[in-house]
């Protein structure tokens, strides 16, 4: 069976205090909930090894936002898989839209920032999604497989099932504008069936495709009860623990 996974984007946001504080929090009220969800929050680079040792004494879970696509060298600034592995973090978000247009990331760039994280054993959560003139032009089936195809279809099915997809319509992201559960539904299918066409049945069911874009308390619980929507990447609602467990106790 397929696994529900919320997982927190927290972005560039918080300080060092105002992340412990946070963690804490989450962790302190997990405890008191019997989630039906793997709960992952995916802080700044900075907070990681902090946060990686909260997880290590409780049920949450740490991704990071983003690696570089090289495993090492004259890259200033920039993080790696194996920096992310040595201090045990188990997920990195690559390809968020965010990542995309304000670094001009590509999908070849993502593939090979895919293959490192798979070498040390670091699930990628891949983001895709279509912005809103794609969508009103029709063209947003078409965007999705060709971001799936170029970024993920390279891999094998013993790599490709250690892959969280995340559907995030960019138009959604951070505007308050929420797909409807509908729509949510209409492309997590299409892209299961994307990954049926390539990999199979087996695969194809097990995959988690999370939804992402102004999901909150409010709306969570309709997008999760969709067939194929496994949970979802939260952006500034996972700022709060209060917001952040109440989306993933939406769960039937
Ligand atoms: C995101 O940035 O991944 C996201 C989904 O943001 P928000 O929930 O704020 O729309």
């Amino acid at each position: 069976m397929r696994k529900n996974i919320v997982a927190g984007n927290w972005k560039m946001n918080k300080t060092f205090s105002d992340a412990e504080e946070l963690i804490d929090q989450i962790v302190v009220d997990m405890e008191n909930k019997d989630l039906k969800c793997e709960l992952i929050i995916c802080p700044p680079a900075p907070f990681l090894e902090m946060a990686s040792d909260y997880a290590e004494e409780s049920r949450l879970k740490v991704g990071a936002q983003n690696i570089n696509e090289h495993e090492s060298g004259a890259y200033t600034g920039e993080i790696s898989a194996p920096m992310l592995d040595s201090i045990d973090i188990e997920y990195c978000i690559i390809g968020h839209s965010e990542r995309r247009k304000y670094f001009h990331e590509t999908d070849e760039q993502l593939a090979q920032k895919a293959n490192l994280l798979l070498d040390y054993g670091i699930k990628p959560i891949f983001c895709v999604g279509e912005v809103l003139e794609e969508r009103e032009n029709n063209t947003h089936f078409d965007v999705v497989k060709k971001q799936m195809e170029d970024g993920m279809f390279h891999l094998n099915s013993d790599e490709f099932s250690n892959v969280i997809i995340a559907y995030e319509p960019v138009w959604a992201i951070g505007t308050g504008k929420t797909a409807s559960p509908e729509q949510a539904q209409e492309m997590h299918a299409y892209i299961r069936k994307l990954i049926l066409e390539k990999y199979g049945k087996e695969t194809a069911e097990e995959v988690s495709i999370l939804y992402g874009g102004s999901c909150n308390p409010g709306n969570a619980k309709s997008l999760f009860s969709q067939e194929d929507v496994d949970g979802g990447l939260i952006g500034g609602a996972s700022l709060k623990s209060d917001d952040f467990l109440a989306i993933a106790s939406s769960f039937e």
